[in-house]
């Protein structure tokens, strides 16, 4: 995070604003904190997410391979506050190529600190794993709550929002979309 001082004192700035003593016992340091803490919530700002798809394998097995309830937390950009759940990808591998599996869960990790949208996040693990694997399809769904519909707002807890990007043979193959969603157990 650039001017960490600066963002310290506007943190600090807010509490007064909102009628707070900032030099009561648990606020004195609670500008550090937070800054501490948005640094590694949104340390992935400005980082592509596709930089995390750098290992490649080869396979002859050509099936559908799934990575699912990969766990997230991010913010939304609307609100600052976190929307939450799991990740499932599924692709079809094309040319042999593979990626870790591991890699899948770095690309979620990568894609989920930063400030965004559901929807967004959807698309751009979907977009990572197309412009990296150049796989038969992807199919990418993300199930998550959100606080900022939890907490204020409409208030409805336990809300699930259910986003998903589907490319290539996904887009045709409904045999093959209804098989990934039973492993899934949508
Ligand atoms: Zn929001």
């Amino acid at each position: 995070m650039k001017n960490k001082e600066q963002s310290m004192l506007l943190i600090r700035q807010l509490l007064e604003n909102i009628g707070e003593d900032v030099s009561r016992a648990g606020l004195v340091d609670t500008p550090k904190r937070c800054i501490n803490m948005y640094e590694e919530l949104l340390s992935k700002t400005g980082v592509d997410p596709k930089d995390e798809i750098n290992t490649f394998f080869e396979s002859d097995n050509d099936e559908p391979i799934l990575v699912k309830d990969i766990q997230f937390y991010s913010l939304c950009e609307h609100h600052m506050i976190p929307f939450y759940g799991v990740c499932h990808i599924a692709y079809v591998p094309n040319n042999k190529k593979i990626t870790g599996l591991s890699k899948l869960a770095r690309l979620v990790e990568s894609a989920s600190r930063r400030l965004q949208i559901q929807e967004d996040m959807t698309m751009m693990i979907a977009s990572a794993l197309e412009e990296t694997l150049n796989p038969k399809g992807v199919y990418v769904l993300i199930e998550a709550e959100h606080m900022c519909m939890a907490m204020r707002g409409i208030k409805k807890i336990g809300t699930k929002t259910v986003t998903s990007k589907k490319t290539g043979i996904f887009l045709k193959d409904i045999d093959l979309v209804r098989d990934i969603e039973y492993k899934i157990k949508l």
